[in-house]
């Protein structure tokens, strides 16, 4: 026989927390509770597993539910020494929806059920207290009508309207003759609405809100929900069944909420609100302003109103002891709810409260502190992802905001500036100090200076993953994409939302961790990175195994990674040197030399650029290693695209704009990114190599000479799919290392290795490993190759392959395990069997999120590489990847 209802109450329970999928979190609480010997209102849990049986039975009840319920129905009376629907000594219930875990606004709680014209009477007179009795039936017949038969809240509309008539302010002003004519105005409302009266059966009102309580399951706004939190339909909820306690009896009486800890702050101190002769959820409906638990907290929000402190002395010391035990018992800060009848606490529930990222910092370093929780727990409790709340600058809560459109959350952290619609003039108007927001349907690679140059980008169109987004968490610039509402007219420099227009240089805020684009400047704040902050990572850091590195190339975002805790560089992308304003001309000279001559000489002006590019990398760098990629992309990407960039180009270059848009036209490709780039350009015009290798080395012996300590460069060859491509290469850097080794008379300690992006590379591993020294994983174009999926357009279709259950995560986001990560898994054995100490590392996008990053760990890479802003979060994700142990299996 299935057991569908579970007791608690009474110093006892039949569950206890670690039944939350069967009993709900609200139900685990409770019981839990119970069996802690606190004061718990006793009840039972209706098991997630009817709600199961519910759905998969066309929305019926298992056969024996009925009968259990009765039971437990049956010793809930007995336990209060009540019966549920006898006027003369009547037993109350609240009926509470709860699933595994909290979705908030899924389904409200019905309170006071039980009522009817003839229970309310003997309510009066039980509790002698006709105003009170009056007070909870008007408040039944507004939650059921509202939650269970799904009328449209008209009532507070009456229920003001009699205030107004009466010259009444306040709810505590009314009399119990108030409320009995306000029950009866209810009641006709829902008679009307529902073509029949009010249900009067108190089994009726039960059986009722269970169905109702199932039913919400499937409300349309919990899909909803469950869909962006990744929660499983076939979770279902549990049904709380539980007497109820009144808050709303007189002056010895309350209601409130409290955290155990401040959720924002993460400060040990006790954090709550509460309001006498009230009941609910009046604490949070904003109908009466709540009063603070302590006196502290009154007088740091500088309150007039009495805490519970001052007013209930007994109860609050009580509740003291309450979180007390409840935090030595979890282990953690909770988030309660409770209940004062005459006063007498009562609990009503309890679970692991919400935080800022800020707030879980200081409470895990805290809880290892007062030798509650092990350092290994304390790394476990954060959610990498939510350090990315600490590393940005975020809005000022207290602002005032006027919201022009809506996106996608690109890239966090948020940013103000004059609004310009191109790379050119946001580079202009930056190198005169101005902060600027580059607004443009779409970026290319061709914008990225302007990017750089930006406060934060804005685009139309485009996903999660477009370029402007990848480039934008790359560099760490906020970034909201895809703003559909926003038209921007490149002619009349204005763009336009919600008919506000915009015009190129008024101010505009965007909020890269919501999406949100506002008009004007919104001020924002700088996080600080609390000592709780570096205590954590450095506990982080004895944990993990793997390495973590970052993917940056500039100075600044070098400098900027080291400072985050980066052990070194994972790949170091050349073109983007190329793409800043001194260079693109001479890389634009040796694109249109008609042969390697003049190639050659385009490339000697950048040689020495490259180089101190490198030395800087290598002087920041110091004592890791910096893996640096040769050029990568095709090579039209250099090439200007208008008529009048042509102009300027033939300007600059001496050529006429035909001879350029000659070359562009041959240039052109029809599938670029399969097309001549990575390895392909080395083994087409090895002097671009030869040169990019020169400017490595030269800048490795500079920087030896400088600092005495050797530098050891990584250099990376992209692209690659047979060995014959890497050893013609390889043969080209080795020359060129012993050449200048032998003329800066300096050593120079380096590995060559290749990217593994290609299936064929990740299949022919065994034979690449042969000479090349080191694998990284370019996982996003691994990604692109392994499933054919271009990643420019994926964007249009990945939205539906999710919603279609195809696509359980967007695959450039999250690494897809069972594909790429088989690649990835065949590449890392057959590497490893020709070479054992093969060094092995990601360099994607990937390498930055936690999901993907363990299964990193369980493949055995060495290191990952991401972002600058995501080292910390990687720092964490492998040390948790570390404490899950092989737990992931990698194999198929
Ligand atoms: P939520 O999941 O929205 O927090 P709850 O089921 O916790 O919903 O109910 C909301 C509020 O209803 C509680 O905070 C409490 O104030 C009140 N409540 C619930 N059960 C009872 C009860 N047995 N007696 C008195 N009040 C209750
Ligand atoms: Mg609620
Ligand atoms: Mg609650």
């Amino acid at each position: 026989m299935t057991k569908w209802a579970y007791r608690f109450g009474d110093g006892s329970a039949e569950g206890g927390a670690d039944m939350r999928n069967l009993l709900g979190g609200k139900g685990a609480g409770l019981a839990e509770m119970s069996n802690l010997g606190l004061p718990v209102p006793p009840g039972f849990t209706i098991t997630t597993e009817a709600c199961s049986y519910f759905y998969s039975h066309g929305k019926s009840y298992p056969s024996d539910l009925r009968e259990q319920v009765e039971r437990a129905l049956g010793s809930l009376e007995h336990s209060v020494g009540a019966q549920f629907g006898d006027p003369d000594n009547p037993l109350l219930l609240s009926v509470r929806s709860g699933a595994r875990v909290s979705m908030p606004g899924m389904m409200d709680t019905v309170l006071n059920l039980g009522l009817n014209d003839r229970v309310v009477e003997g309510l009066t007179r039980k509790s002698g207290d006709e105003r009170f009795a009056y007070d909870s039936y008007r408040r039944f017949i507004q939650m059921y009508a509202q939650v269970v038969l799904g009328i449209e809240n008209h009532f507070e509309e009456l229920l003001e309207n009699h205030k107004l008539d009466n010259g009444i302010l306040l709810d505590t002003d009314l009399s119990a003759e108030d409320w009995r004519t306000i029950v009866t105005g209810f009641k006709d409302l829902v008679a009307q609405e529902l073509g029949r009266p009010f249900p009067e059966d108190p089994q009726e009102q039960l059986w009722g809100a269970i169905g109702a309580v199932f039913g919400s399951w499937m409300n349309p706004r919990a899909v909803t929900y469950r869909r962006l939190h990744d929660i499983p339909a076939d979770w279902g909820t549990a049904v709380n069944v539980q007497a109820m306690v009144f808050g709303n009896m007189g002056p010895d009486c309350a209601t409130g909420v409290a955290f155990t800890r401040n959720p924002s702050t993460g400060t040990n101190e006790f954090y709550g609100e509460y309001l006498v002769n009230a009941q609910g959820e009046d604490v949070v409906a904003g109908i009466r302003t709540p009063q603070h638990l302590t006196i502290a907290g009154k007088e740091e929000s500088k309150s007039d109103l009495p805490a519970m402190e001052e007013v209930m002395p007994e109860v609050l010391s009580e509740l003291h002891r309450v979180r007390r035990r409840l935090e030595d018992h979890y282990r953690d800060m909770q988030d309660i709810e409770f209940t004062v009848q005459r006063g007498k606490l009562w609990m009503l529930q309890t679970r692991s409260g919400k935080r800022t990222a800020q707030a879980a910092l200081k409470i895990a370093v805290s809880l290892v502190a007062e030798g509650l929780i092990s350092r290994e727990e304390a790394v476990g409790r954060i959610e990498p992802a939510s350090l990315d709340q600490l590393l940005h600058p975020t809005l000022d809560p207290t602002a005032k905001t006027a919201v022009l459109a809506q996106g996608l959350p690109a890239s966090p952290g948020a940013a103000s500036g004059k609004v310009v619609f191109s790379a050119e003039e946001a580079e202009s108007l930056a190198a005169r100090g101005e902060a600027v927001i580059l607004v443009r349907n779409e970026t290319s690679p061709d914008d990225i200076h302007g990017m750089n140059a930006a406060k934060g980008i804005l685009t139309t169109r485009g996903g999660m993953t477009s370029h402007a987004a990848v480039v934008a968490r790359g560099m760490g610039r906020p970034c909201v994409a895809g703003a559909g509402d926003l038209r921007v007219d490149y002619a009349t420099r204005t763009m336009t939302a919600r008919n506000v227009v915009v015009a190129a240089g008024e101010v505009i805020t965007i909020d890269g961790s919501s999406g949100e684009v506002m008009t004007g400047a919104v001020p924002t704040i700088q996080p600080e990175l609390s000592g709780d902050f570096g205590t954590l990572m450095g506990w982080a850091d004895a944990i993990r195994g793997m390495r973590v590195r970052a993917n940056a190339e500039t100075p600044t975002d070098v400098r900027m990674a080291r400072g985050l805790g980066a052990e070194g560089i994972g790949l170091s992308r050349t073109e983007h040197m190329f793409f800043q304003a001194d260079r693109i001309g001479a890389m634009r000279r040796v694109i249109m030399a008609e042969d390697e001559t003049g190639r050659r000489l385009g490339l000697a002006e950048l040689l020495p650029i490259q180089r101190e590019d490198f030395a800087e990398i290598f002087r920041i760098m110091r004592g890791f290693p910096v893996t640096i990629r040769l050029l990568d992309p095709p090579l039209h990407e250099f090439l200007p695209k208008t008529e009048d960039e042509f102009a300027e180009m033939a300007r600059l270059t001496g050529r006429d704009t035909e001879a350029i848009r000659h070359r562009a036209v041959v240039l052109h490709e029809v599938n670029p990114m399969l097309g001549h780039r990575g390895c392909r350009l080395g083994i087409t015009y090895p002097e671009i190599y030869e040169m990019q290798a020169a400017a490595i080395f030269e800048a490795a012996a500079l920087v030896t000479r400088e600092t005495g300590a050797s530098v050891a460069p990584e250099i990376m060859v992209p692209l690659i799919a047979t060995r014959k491509e890497f050893d013609i290469l390889k043969a080209i850097i080795d020359r060129v290392g012993r050449e200048v080794m032998e003329r800066e008379g300096v050593t120079v300690p380096y590995l060559v290795g290749t990217m593994i992006e290609l299936p064929r590379a990740a299949l022919r591993a065994g034979q690449i490993a042969q000479t090349a020294e080191f694998f990284s994983f370019g996982t996003n174009d691994l990604t692109q190759t392994v499933f054919g999926l271009s990643r420019d357009d994926a964007a249009a279709f990945v939205g539906a392959y999710q919603r279609l259950g195809i696509f359980e995560h967007d695959p450039f986001v999250t690494l897809d395990t069972d594909g790429v990560g088989e690649m990835i898994h065949i590449a890392v054995e057959r590497g490893r069997r020709t070479r054992p100490d093969l060094k092995l590392g990601i360099c994607g996008e990937h390498g930055g999120d936690p999901a993907s990053i363990r299964f990193c760990q369980a493949v055995g890479l060495d290191y990952v590489s991401c972002s600058p802003y995501r080292v910390p979060i990687a720092r964490l994700a492998a040390a948790q990847a570390a404490l899950a142990g092989g737990e992931q299996d990698p194999t198929p």
